[in-house]
């Protein structure tokens, strides 16, 4: 039968909005050593907002048409990163309706690909655009070096820098920031203080997500993780020795909700991260975790 503590360890939980599947789950938290976390909507609010828009080449004179051109090519995307730049330019009145669009395509942890009125445009990251083997812009003289720098500069700041090409030609940048939810730091804090190692894993590049990190006190950082390659991260650790707990919202998440030891989705997380995870922290804070934890430390010290 399952403990009374355990029981009761369960209910506490619940009252503050943290389901738990099973006594088990409850009990491999309390045993839990490391504490994996998704970056965009778990630490990070998951709204991102447009902040930069840098035009290259004849795009200098007409970086609303950019915009609107990327923001359609972007429209049957489901990331928040595709639904900040269409905010944007749906906010400044650009988008007409008018735009054809044919094959679009959802290159997973890279960015997507549309044929837009005719023209081949692609919104993503540089090894999007290296795959893509897209040039220079042809007019403008522009410099790659100051392209990267650019990149660079924002993704310091904590922004997601993309890259947008248009007919095979680098045709801009635009760059789209989250904040980062007001108690993530504290509970990452107490997290660490009750000797867990916590690690940020996400899809975005290495310098955006240490800019994060460092915002809410993560000291590891696994970044330019694929989709398909977050459960073998878990797996990684599990195999250095470690209990892993993973919190994620994303169906981009689940397998590697699956794959660890305690998998948490998040706050109002997608159905399939919530189905495949062992808790659900419905207030979508992560002192919400450090909540069970704490309950299911006390559950096992009542048992054993
Ligand atoms: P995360 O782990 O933060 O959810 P993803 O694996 O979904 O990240 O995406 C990784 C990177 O791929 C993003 O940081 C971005 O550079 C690029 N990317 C993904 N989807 C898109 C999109 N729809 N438009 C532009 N870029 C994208
Ligand atoms: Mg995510």
């Amino acid at each position: 039968a399952t403990p009374l503590s355990v029981m009761v360890s369960t209910g506490r939980a619940a009252h503050m909005g943290v389901l738990i599947r099973s006594a088990e789950a409850l009990e491999q938290s309390g045993h839990v050593n490391a504490v994996v976390l998704d970056k965009t909507g778990t630490i990070t609010a998951g709204r991102p907002s447009l902040t930069d828009v840098l035009p290259l080449g004849i795009w200098r004179q007409k970086p609303d048409d950019l915009l609107a051109l990327a923001a359609t090519a972007e429209h049957d995307s489901e990331h928040p990163l595709a639904a900040a730049i269409i905010a944007d330019a749906k906010q400044r009145g650009l988008l007409t309706g008018k735009s054809q669009r044919e094959a679009f395509q959802v290159h997973a942890g890279l960015g997507i690909t549309c044929t837009v009125d005719g023209h081949a445009v692609a919104v993503g990251n540089t090894e999007l655009i290296d795959r893509l083997d897209v040039g220079m812009p042809s007019t403008g003289n522009e410099d790659l070096d100051a392209i990267i720098a650019d990149m660079d500069g924002l993704a310091a700041q904590g922004k997601t820098p993309m890259l947008i090409a248009v007919d095979g030609e680098l045709a801009g940048i635009v760059a789209v920031a989250d904040t980062v939810k007001p108690d993530s730091a504290q509970a990452i804090a107490a997290l660490q203080s009750h000797g867990i190692a916590v690690t940020m894993l996400t899809g975005d590049n290495e310098t955006t997500a240490h800019a994060v990190a460092q915002q809410v006190g993560v000291d590891h950082v696994i970044a330019g993780v694929r989709p398909e390659n977050k459960a073998d991260e878990i797996a990684k650790l599990q195999a250095q020795g470690y209990t892993v707990a993973m919190v994620g919202d994303g169906i981009n998440d689940a397998p590697a909700l699956v794959r660890a030891d305690v998998g948490f989705a998040i706050g109002t997380g997608t159905d399939v991260a919530i189905q495949s995870a062992d808790v659900t922290v419905m207030s979508g804070s992560l002192q919400g975790l450090v909540h069970e934890i704490d309950l299911a430390h006390a559950a096992l010290r009542n048992i054993n």
